[in-house]
This record gives C-alpha cells, structure tokens and sequence, in this order.
C-alpha cells in the first residue's frame, strides 16, 4: 500500500468505535430510551446516525417513526436520560488492535488529537489511563467545544485549527459514515475503519480515501509502513 503517511503531522481521531469499542452500549442505551415511545427502531441504526448531535437523532428517530417532530424540551430530556443510561451500563472497553495503531503512529512521529462529538466523561476522562501517552492533555475537540456535530466539519476543522496545520498536512481516523462526512468535508485524508456493522458501501459514498476492514488491519498496516 502506499505510503498515505507521507507530508503527515496530525492524525485527528475519533472516539467511539476508534478508540472504545463503546457503540454497543450506546446501541442499547438508545434502544431502550426508544422503546418507551412505543415508536418501531432497531438499535443498530445508530451505527449509521453515529457523530450527530444526540438530540437531532431522537428527532429523527421521531419524525420518521410519526411523522412528525419533537419538542426540544421532550428530546433533551430523552437525551439526558440516554447519556444517563450508557454511563450506568457503559464499560471503557478499549478498542482491540487500537493500542498499537496509536503507538504506530507516535513511532511515525504523528501527533495524535481527539476529535468527537462525545461530552460523555466516562471514556473521556479514561482515554490517559488506558492509552497512556497517546494524546498530549489539551490535544482534543469535544462536543463541548463544537456548535456543529458531525456531519458537519466543524469538528475537524477545529482539530486542524487546534493542531496548527493544514488541511493535507492531516489524516482523519473514523468508524462512522458521518464522520467520514466530516473529515472529507474539512478537505483531510479520511480513513475509514470497519469496527461494527456499517457496510463497506456507505463509506465509500461518503468519499473515505481507504477502508480498513478492521482495526488490527489498518494497526498492521501502520506497522509495515513505518518499517
Ligand atoms: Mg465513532
């Protein structure tokens, strides 16, 4: 494979599914605060609404479900309880195969900078003591620091802005087909890796520049190009 590291300083990296392999939690928390509306949902879609602001997916949710919208009062409270909900049922479960992409990509001399739509604290005020030294404190862009989430590229053009460099001097690491959205759409070299059950072909329409089939693929493929 060639060498997409090349003329690279940053690696601006999602969260859930990157870095936690958390989405399973966030499935069923979501499952759960759904099914108390009555209205029909399979958890699983949330892999394809994954980086959107949580308040516009139980709109969504809603609207295709009745047809019609939800009160912004009503769709914070659900929210409010889902944040809850994952945080009770939620475990830091480190995302096999990400330890050595990081450490990979530290060997590369690349600097590595969060960037998720996330304000959950539970894995956020993990992340230094599962992966220490991976992220410099201070190198992350949270849902606290975006107006836009993703699809927008709000959040990646702020972990360009944060890092100092440019647009192709990055690469952006992701596990959903929004956020794939959001690196393309911040002009970066956007890596996709297949971590749940999002098919291949909804990455490729959002434009990712490769597609890993896994996270211990893309971790081995690191390795051999920084050999
Ligand atoms: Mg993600």
């Amino acid at each position: 494979m060639e060498n997409f590291l090349k003329n690279k300083k940053v690696a601006l990296i999602d969260m859930d599914g990157v870095i936690y392999d958390s989405m399973k939690y966030h499935v069923r928390a979501w499952q759960q605060i759904v099914d108390e509306l009555n209205i029909p949902f399979q958890g699983e879609d949330i892999y394809v609404y994954e980086g959107m602001v949580g308040t516009e997916i139980i709109n969504m949710i809603y609207r295709k479900a009745t047809g019609k919208g939800i009160s912004k009062e009503k769709a914070q409270e659900l929210y409010n309880r889902k944040s809850k909900l994952f945080r009770e049922i939620g475990h830091n479960d480190p995302m096999p195969g990400t330890a050595r992409m990081l450490k990979a990509l530290e060997r590369a001399g690349i600097r590595r900078v969060l960037v998720t739509g996330s304000a959950q604290h539970t894995l956020l005020d993990s992340i230094n003591a599962d992966f220490p030294g991976a992220f410099n404190s201070g190198d992350r862009i949270t849902a606290l620091d975006v107006t836009h989430g993703k699809p927008d590229p709000e959040p990646y053009l702020k972990g360009l802005a944060l890092a100092g460099v440019k647009a192709d001097e990055a690469i952006v690491i992701e596990n959903a087909p929004l956020g794939v959205h959001a690196g393309k759409g911040a002009g970066i070299f956007t890596i996709a890796v297949t971590t749940g059950p999002v098919p291949k072909d909804l990455f490729e329409k959002e434009g990712a520049d490769i597609i890993f089939p896994s996270m211990p693929d893309f971790a081995s493929v690191l390795e051999a190009i920084i050999q």
